[in-house]
Formats: C-alpha cells, structure tokens, sequence
C-alpha cells in the first residue's frame, strides 16, 4: 500500500525520514491536500547543525555534533525532546519533529514540533562531561530555543538532570530563572507532578480505549513490551497494577518470559540494584527477538525506531500493538501488519502522554500555580481518550488504518492553521 516491499532495500526501509514521508505522502493524497500545503508540510522549516567543543575529563577536548530540527512551529512553539546516541542522524531528528508536530495536532496541543539530538555515546561519559556537553549544546541553539520559541524536553537517554542543565544554562544568559524553556525538569525546578510517568500511562490508557473498543478483557490480556527504560518500565508498571498480564519483557541486552505475569514491582527493583534485568529469578531469559513475535494480545514496542520490520512483521502474533516509540514499526511493515489485520495504535497517538503532560508543565511553570498529580493525570487520560475516539471514528469514515487516520487528523488541522493564517511566501 505504501511502498512495495520489492522496490525498497532494508537501508531505505528503515530511514526514519522515509518511513514519515511515506505516511505523509499516503495521508495528503487521501486529504486531496492542496499541493502549495503540502510542499510547505512535508519540509522541516528550520534545521540547525552544531560543531562544538567539550573539555573531557583527561583535559582534552573533543568536538561533537548536535542538530535541532523545527519542523513547524504554525500551531505554537516548537516541542520536543533531545536525544543522546551516538547513531543519532539529521534524517533521524527530523523524522522525529515531524512526528512531534504530527503528535501535538492529533492530542490537540497548541505546538509545533521540534527535536534535538547529539552524537556521543552518554554510557561511555562522566556526569561532568555531560553537563558540560549538555551546557555547550544548549548555548550553541540559545536564539533558536524559548518559552515561545521551541521547547525541549527529555528523550532517548536524556533525563530531568539534563534538563534542569539546559534550563539553568538558558536562564544565566537571559539573567533571569525561565522555566518554561523546557518541561521534563525536577519537580522543585518547575517540573510537573506526574510527568515522569506520563508516556507510560498514556500508554496505558490507549491500551485501555484499544480493550474497550475491541471488546476484549483487560483481565489476564497478555502483553509483550520492548524496551524496559521510562516509558516500558512505566508501562508494564502501571498495566500490571491494572490487571494486565505482563508475560515478556523485551531489552537490548536480552529477554525475559513468563508466562503466568513476570512480577513488574520486583523486576523494577532487580534492575534498580543490579543495572540490568538479566539473571530476574522471576522469570526465563528468551532472546528478544523471539519474545517480539511470541503468543500475547497486545505488542508494545517502546524503545526505538524499526523494531518491526518486513523482517519479524509476518510473524507477529499479537492481535494489538501499541506503540510505545517513535517510528518503532516501519512503513513496509504496517502493511504486513494491515494484511494480518492486526489493530495498530500509532506512535502519535500512544506515546503522546508524555507531550500532554509536557504542554501541562509549560502551562503550569506559565502561571506559577501547581497541579496537584491526581489533576494531571486525569486531564491527560481524558485528552488521550478523546483523542483514541477521534483517531478511530476518522478511521472508520474514511477507511483507513489508525496510522493513516491519525496522520490524516494531524495534517488536515496543521494545514487548517496555515489556511487561517495565510502563508507569508
Ligand atoms: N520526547 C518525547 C516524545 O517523543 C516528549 C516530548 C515532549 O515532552 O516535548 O514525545
């Protein structure tokens, strides 16, 4: 449907870049997206490349690259995370800020979309070196980034150190504390109840919405989950407590199986003490990439990109997935999973708990009147829950899978904006 399998190699099935522009492409031809729109949506407005140095901590400096892509910024700032990897590429970040614009218009959130990231290897680098990599970096995008301007936000291997960090480097330049120039901070710096957990509970409540919709019981309902970091871990967390039985837990370094419910308290106090979930006594270590295509009902992939590909996605015998990460599933691999008739439920809609609290976070840090977690959490579920309604009732009347439904949603309420507001060309 989207890309003939044939014509495509695995290079270009998983470039993130290709796997957005092919959706894009796919929901703007259904929109009958006027072709002025379309060319102004589908490139990113602003890409930035940084050369920097940083002083280790043997007293030599080493220079590294960091990126940060506004895709849009027609609905409001720009939002997004930044990401530490050292196979992070522009293609990657820029595919990443689309989806975040993508993402903010399918919650209906007044922002844009942005992200960042930075080559290095932050498993290999001291705390020291990382605040003053963090620090560098920030300064390096100053004029690029704002309260109204683009808000960053933690992402793969960056955390609410990094951004209490960039916030404190932001506001020693304007000679005044900014909060709300990034959201994901410490609690007692501007952060917000409830938003360390939020991608794992929104996670949750899309899973809910998916039970609901598909009148299947949550009791005893058997999840996979790939990727144990905030939002996995979150997840199977919060699902277990609600009756879902978490039977695999699928990481890097390997995997873990049981299929009577692997205990997720215990397991997260393995990993707090060990650093890592192998050798967890409450469960048998099976290879990740078998526990992605073993018996459950729900997938949820929620680590990184291309963990389905035209590889594993004709094998896959869950009758849900939920995607957890950005771009986890190709676009070669949704149609396999179309195919087997498999419910999908897109990265911008399952993973948006963690922007909704974001957006919650900059509100709050704006007024300087705190929520209390309780107040976040619900106002959260119930954006994500309205949104599940949206996505799927734009699914039904035009006939098209979620994926497409969603993009078709987000891209027909930018273009809506851009409409309104007239292009300044
Ligand atoms: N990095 C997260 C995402 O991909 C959060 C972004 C944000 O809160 O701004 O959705």
């Amino acid at each position: 449907m989207l890309i003939a399998t044939s014509a495509i190699t695995l290079d270009r099935e998983i470039n993130p870049w290709e796997a957005q522009s092919a959706r894009f492409e796919f929901a703007a031809r259904k929109l009958n997206l006027d072709e002025n729109l379309w060319k102004v949506l589908s490139t990113p407005s602003r890409e930035i490349i940084v050369h920097f140095p940083v002083t280790l901590d043997n007293g030599k400096i080493e220079m590294f690259t960091g990126f940060r892509v506004q895709h849009s910024i027609a609905r409001g700032p720009g939002k997004g995370g930044i990401r530490y990897a050292p196979d992070v590429t522009l293609d990657e970040v820029r595919a990443l800020a689309s989806w975040m614009t993508w993402k903010c218009a399918v919650v209906n959130i007044p922002f844009g979309g942005a992200k960042g990231g930075v080559i290095c290897d932050p498993k290999k680098m001291s705390r020291g070196e990382l605040e003053r990599m963090t620090r560098r970096y920030t300064s390096e995008i100053i004029d690029f980034i704002g309260p109204e301007k683009d808000v960053p936000a933690p992402d793969m291997n960056t955390n609410e150190q990094t951004m209490a960090w960039i916030m404190d480097t932001y506001s020693m330049h304007q000679g005044h504390t900014v909060t709300s120039v990034v959201t994901g901070k410490p609690l007692n710096i501007g952060g917000s109840r409830g938003r360390t957990e939020a991608t794992g509970r929104g996670v949750q409540a899309i899973c809910d919405e998916s039970m609901r919709y598909l009148k299947m019981n949550i009791d005893g309902c058997r999840v996979v989950i790939q990727g144990f970091g905030n939002v996995g871990s979150n997840a199977a967390r919060l699902m277990m407590e609600r009756g879902y039985k978490i039977v695999g837990i699928a990481e890097f370094e390997g995997g873990l199986s049981n299929p009577k419910g692997i205990d997720i308290h215990q397991l997260l106090d393995y990993k707090r003490r060990n650093n890592t979930i192998l050798g967890f006594g409450g469960a048998e270590a099976m290879p990740s990439d078998e526990l992605l295509v073993s018996e459950c009902e729900i997938l949820i992939p929620a680590a990184r990109e291309n963990v389905i590909t035209s590889r594993n996605a004709g094998q896959i015998k869950a009758k849900v997935v939920v995607e957890g990460a950005n771009g986890p599933t190709t676009a070669v691999a949704d149609d396999i999973l179309a195919e087997k008739r498999i419910f999908i439920m897109p990265d911008i809609l399952a993973n948006a708990g963690g922007v909704t609290a974001s957006y919650f976070e900059w509100v709050q840090d704006r007024q300087g009147y705190f929520w209390k977690e309780a107040d976040v959490n619900e106002r959260m579920e119930s954006i994500l829950r309205d949104s599940f309604d949206d996505v799927v009732r734009y699914s039904e009347a035009h006939n098209v899978n979620n994926r497409i439904a969603a993009y078709m949603l987000a891209i027909d309420r930018v273009a809506q904006t851009i409409r309104q507001r007239g292009i300044y060309a």
